[in-house]
């Protein structure tokens, strides 16, 4: 019953796949079940549309909660009782980004938790059953393992969300006190991230980096680095390199030389007003890159050469055996920072390396520990001696 629910659902979502490698679009779907118990089953959908027309990629989550037992969508209404609408408000309003109305529709049911997905705030709101103890109906909290949880989170904090996390990470940050010491003659990788940055990957991915004291290299995105300030921020400070992946993700080759100007260069710019930095690296959208490009661009272009298809794979276990299987000396490893499995796959990958001995460095400091120089208009995916 249950598979079949989920099957119909996956099935329903791939109908809506478009793959056409002529124009570089893709969809990815992804999904996450949720079994707060027997009675309840809740999936989260996160969805990635990134076609060709698009500027940028467009990232959105859909859920659907299902009553096994009654062999119906749970709505709102079925959790809720009298003015709960205003306290999901006054909890959104005091959370984040603050907007004339808020959608609640796309949410999962934890055993302990309501977490909601607003279409154009990127962390989503967590809701405590206790926060909002008052106005959740009998009927479902009669449902098996609720009640017991209720009783013990009472005195949880009135509201959790990703901006705690970040404050607690820049209070780490301030005692941080190690230093990395590169040796040349010894093996060395470097990991790179593109597309980001996006909190739900991009701080999980900090996070395991700053753990095991290695450094990485983001290709960011001009337009999402506004919004995404502390992050740009803290990347700079714990020693990670930010290379420029244009502004708004689009394929270079089409465009005229002012467009290709502008994507790099406002993207420059925006990251110095945040950072204090300019990226002294670009990587051009989808790997592609003619003639034209490299005479425009002012910067050397990095490809890779490792690549497990993080975008599509979107499983951590077959996207860390695909890079470990491989890695060699003077590789260049591609990734994302805009899927939690990437995140989660970054979190076997690293100690792995480090494991076998290689050291994690940024993309400038692999060339230049191996005695290379980047070159303007030059690409560069490798050192392999
Ligand atoms: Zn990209």
């Amino acid at each position: 019953m249950v598979n079949d629910k989920i099957y119909e659902f996956k099935k329903a979502f791939e109908g809506m796949g478009i793959l056409d490698s002529n124009f570089k679009s893709e969809l990815n779907m992804d999904y996450e079940i949720y079994r707060p118990n027997n009675e309840i089953i809740s999936v989260k959908f996160t969805i990635m549309e990134n076609l060709y027309f698009y500027a940028y990629p467009k990232l959105y989550v859909e859920t659907i909660n299902y009553d096994i037992s009654r062999e119906k969508n749970i709505k709102l209404e079925d959790i809720f009782k009298g003015r709960y609408k205003e306290r999901l408000e006054s909890l959104a309003l005091k959370y984040a980004d603050k907007q004339s109305s808020y959608d609640f529709s796309n949410f999962i049911i934890e055993s302990d938790k309501l977490v909601f997905y607003f279409d154009n705030i990127e962390k989503p709101l967590t809701v405590p059953y206790s926060t909002v103890k008052n106005y959740l109906k009998s009927s479902f909290l009669d449902l098996e393992s609720l009640e017991t949880f209720l009783v013990e989170i009472d005195n949880l904090p009135d509201i959790v969300t990703s901006d705690d996390i970040i404050d607690n990470v820049e209070n780490d940050v301030e005692d941080m006190t190690t230093t990395r010491i590169i040796t040349p003659d010894k093996p060395m990788v470097a990991l790179t991230f593109d597309d980001g940055p996006y909190a739900r990957a991009t701080i999980p991915i900090l996070d395991t980096l700053k753990k095991h004291n290695v450094v990485a290299t983001f290709f960011v995105l001009g337009n999402r680095v506004p919004k995404h300030q502390d992050i740009i921020k803290r990347m700079v400070y714990e020693g990670h390199e930010i290379g420029n992946h244009t502004y708004s993700h689009m394929q270079l080759t089409s465009l005229s030389k002012e467009n290709i100007k502008y994507q790099l260069d406002k993207t420059q710019e925006t990251i110095f007003q945040v950072a204090g930095v300019e990226p002294k690296i670009m990587r051009p959208t989808y790997g592609s890159y003619d003639n034209k490009i490299r005479e425009v661009i002012n910067m050397p272009m990095i490809l890779w050469s490792i690549d497990p298809q993080d975008w599509k794979v979107k499983n951590a276990e077959k996207i860390a055996n695909h890079v470990l299987s491989r890695v060699k000396n003077g590789d260049i490893i591609l990734l994302h920072d805009i899927f939690e499995s990437t995140a989660e796959a970054v979190e076997i990958i690293v100690p792995e390396l480090i494991n076998r001995g290689f050291q994690l460095v940024t993309v400038s400091e692999l060339y230049e520990y191996n005695g290379e120089i980047l070159s303007v208009g030059n690409i560069y995916n490798k050192v392999y001696k």
